[in-house]
């Protein structure tokens, strides 16, 4: 097993920035200190406020992943990557099941930059539960499709994939320990789940084997997020 890359460093949430507009967005990370979290832009707020709000939030200090789930032929892929990396984002995400072709041409894409971001590959919705698989024409098996994925986007150069905390354990065993895993769908125990399927605490996300937790509404709509984000940090500290 190779040993973690040295860039596994800094903070570890990724607070989910589902805001409708640039204002909102902006006025809320107005009260977040970049030290203590990383920032992720969706498709909502990025096509509500597009590529000036990514900008405004680096320019602020800010590690962003932007999260748009790329999914297209292979060279319009690659050449979004590009565009995408040329933003100044830490880290970016194509769907795996665009397929080999596409993914190696989001890894080309990006791998001549100055900087390259750290390119994740997006396996199966932690809003999806195994009746929603069926129903779109896959095996019921999560786990044995993100592994699948997950295999895919190894292969094709990519730094890791966003996953389930409850596949977290198997990927880390599978893929080693410079693979990196992003977890949706964390909630803190006795929490609202809202429409997420396949939930962990954060504690048990981390302990499966995540390297970064992406958090949105328990934050997002907290009354106070910086405290609720200090509160889960605390309940990560000893980990
Ligand atoms: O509010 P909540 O914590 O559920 O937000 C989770 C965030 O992670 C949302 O922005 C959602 O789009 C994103 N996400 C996810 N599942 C994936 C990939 C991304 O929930 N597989």
């Amino acid at each position: 097993m190779s040993e973690p890359r040295s860039d596994v460093t800094g903070p570890r949430i990724i607070v989910a920035l589902d805001f409708a507009d640039a204002q909102q967005a902006l006025t809320f990370v107005a009260g977040l200190p970049p030290a203590l979290c990383r920032l992720k832009v969706g498709m909502e707020l990025y096509t509500a406020a597009g590529p000036s709000i990514v900008k405004a939030l680096v320019d602020r200090g800010f590690e962003v992943f932007l999260d748009l789930k790329f999914h297209d032929i292979p060279q319009t892929v690659a050449r979004t990557c590009a565009a995408a990396a040329r933003l100044g984002v830490w880290m970016l995400n194509v769907h795996t099941l665009g397929g080999m072709d596409m993914l190696r041409a989001a890894h080309d894409g990006v791998a001549g930059m100055p900087r390259p971001p750290l390119l994740i590959g997006v396996t199966v919705l932690t809003s999806h539960a195994p009746a929603d698989l069926v129903q779109i024409g896959l095996s019921a098996d999560a786990q044995g499709q993100v592994e699948r994925l997950a295999a895919l986007a190894q292969a094709a150069g990519l730094d890791g994939v966003v996953c389930s905390a409850l596949e977290a354990s198997g990927l880390r065993a599978k893929f080693g320990s410079a693979f990196r895993l992003v977890t949706p769908g964390i909630r803190s125990a006795g929490t609202a789940q809202d429409d997420q399927q396949r939930v962990s605490t954060p504690l048990a996300a981390l302990q499966q084997g995540s390297n970064y937790l992406v958090i949105g509404r328990p934050i997002t709509q907290a009354t106070n997020p910086l405290a609720m984000l200090q509160q889960i940090l605390g309940e990560i500290a000893h980990y």
